[in-house]
């Protein structure tokens, strides 16, 4: 029989009458039955939340700290359990599954620790003025299928431990890795500070429109955030809004190949490609064009692709049937151009399993869809270049501001490019690595607002400042 997981509201395991089905995207297997929430539902959880603000607010913040540390100790305790769940309706291979639970769990230990001190704007014979950050109330949390539960616990940890409550809906695609958390936790935390609802794309409008929210924060799509601004400014609630990116490499002539090669593969790669921040056009210098794109296409030959739950998988399938129709509609949109192909290009429509093998494009031109779209997915466009004013004119031209990295031996080299990239994030000689301790957010059409660190929490509150005159009644 299939598993019904159920919701959390109120610090209560509820069912709804109507059930959606969860499939495993290797398998296209019903592996789990979630239920279907609409207005009633996200009414109950959200007067939960308002319920519990006003004791959460005013609870001292170790002992919300504490709260987030049990919960992370938890995720800790069964990761085990977790991340074959997170695999299975995911799809990545068990390592990067296991990669995921570990890293949302260190993750909440790390945000607990962060703090939002008052500051002190004056302090004369004649007046104090203080700044404190007030709790925004309750918070509408929504996330994306690509890493459901680091996505789902990076707005939990900060909204709680800021004295909100939230109402957090997961993808309708990847919601039982975080419903299974949502049991494990239950009692961690007083009823009512994390409710977890699951539904269909429709109930996300819900929640952003929904009266007694105060603010959004969002992890998809540029379209999606853009609904949810639209949505947000009927009331003016807060939000924060991480969203597509289209990430550049910069590879210069003095990189080392040789290191450099399976480094730039799995920044491209990992997840199969399904990463906000994975390199989604790699520009090469072209005097080691040739060597590179040759020793990355030799990685890939040596990488399986396959259910994500089979030892030695490297790249599992694509997460749903709507994002595998995509890449294979820019597969072809590449075919049909004639573009030339390193590896891969393709796909077996009959098969079982949203798999779609490693795919290299051989230098496509600049306005190809492949390079100048989001693809999510394992495929990557190699490009040459020739002066570095040239890339970095060309890794800007976009509507996304996400991330990018620089590749270079240089590394003084490599900043003086990073300064010049328009991007939230960029790395000089690494990928993916982000600090819960250094905002993360997007410039342009990727989002605003940030995640992680001390300006991250800050979403979750606002400005209150406090002006005593001193000697005023004397
Ligand atoms: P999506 O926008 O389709 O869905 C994300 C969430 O929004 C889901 O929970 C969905 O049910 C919900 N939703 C759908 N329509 C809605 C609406 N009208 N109003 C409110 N909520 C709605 O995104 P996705 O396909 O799940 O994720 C892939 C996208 O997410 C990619 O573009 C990727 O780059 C982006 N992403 C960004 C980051 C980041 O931190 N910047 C991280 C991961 C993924």
């Amino acid at each position: 029989m299939t598993t019904l997981y159920r919701n959390l509201i109120d610090g209560e395991l509820v069912e709804t009458g109507t059930t959606m089905e969860v499939l495993n995207p290797a398998t296209e297997q019903v592996i789990g039955l979630v239920p279907s929430c609409g207005a009633d539902e996200l009414d109950r959880a959200v007067a939960a939340a308002r319920r519990a603000f006003k004791t959460w607010s005013k609870t001292p913040i170790d002992d919300r700290r504490a709260v987030i540390q049990k919960m992370s100790g938890i995720i800790k305790e069964n990761a085990d359990e977790l991340f074959r769940l997170l695999t299975s309706e995911q799809g990545k291979p068990h390592d990067q599954a296991k990669g995921e639970v570990y890293g949302a769990a260190g993750m909440m230990a790390a945000q607990s620790t962060l703090s939002l001190d008052d500051v002190i704007n004056e302090d004369s014979d004649t007046r104090l003025s203080r700044t404190r950050r007030v709790p925004v109330g309750v918070v509408g949390g929504i996330v994306p299928w690509n890493f459901p539960v680091m996505m789902a616990m990076q707005k939990i940890a900060p909204a709680i431990l800021s004295g909100c409550t939230i109402v957090l809906k997961p993808s309708p695609f990847t919601p039982l890795a975080t419903l299974r958390i949502a049991e494990l936790i239950k009692d961690a935390a007083p009823a009512g500070v994390v409710n977890i609802i699951t539904g269909e794309d429709s109930l996300g409008p819900l929640i952003t429109e929904h009266a007694d929210i105060d603010k959004i924060t969002f992890t998809g799509s540029t379209a999606t955030g853009k609904k949810i601004m639209e949505g947000a400014s009927k009331d003016l609630k807060r939000i924060t809004l991480e969203l597509g990116g289209n990430d550049a490499s910069i590879v210069l002539p003095d990189a080392n190949v040789e290191k450099v090669a399976e480094q730039l593969f799995w920044s491209s790669f990992s997840n199969a490609g399904q990463i906000c921040v994975a390199a989604k056009r790699i520009y090469i210098h072209e005097d080691i064009y040739d060597e590179l794109s040759a020793a990355i296409a030799e990685v890939a030959k040596n990488v399986k692709v396959g259910d994500g739950s089979d030892q030695g998988t490297g790249v599992g399938p694509i997460q749903n049937k709507k994002q595998f129709e995509r890449v294979c509609e820019l597969i072809e949109d590449a075919k049909e151009n004639g573009y030339k192909f390193l590896t891969g290009g393709d796909v077996d429509p009959s098969g079982t399993g949203y798999y779609v093998p490693i795919t290299i494009m051989d230098n496509p031109p600049e306005d190809a869809r492949i390079v100048a779209e989001e693809q999510f997915g394992p495929v990557m466009p190699l490009m040459k270049f020739a002066t570095t004013d040239e890339v970095i004119q060309r890794a800007n031209d976009s509507e996304y501001g996400l991330a990018g990295a620089v590749w270079t031996g240089d590394t003084d080299k490599g900043v003086e490019i990073a300064e010049q990239l328009e991007t939230g994030t960029v790395w000089v000689n690494e990928y993916l690595h982000l600090s819960p301790f250094a905002p993360f957010g997007g410039h342009k059409q990727s989002g605003f607002g940030a995640e992680y660190g001390v300006e991250g929490l800050k979403e979750f509150t606002y400005a209150q400042v406090i002006t005593v005159k001193k000697d005023a009644m004397i």
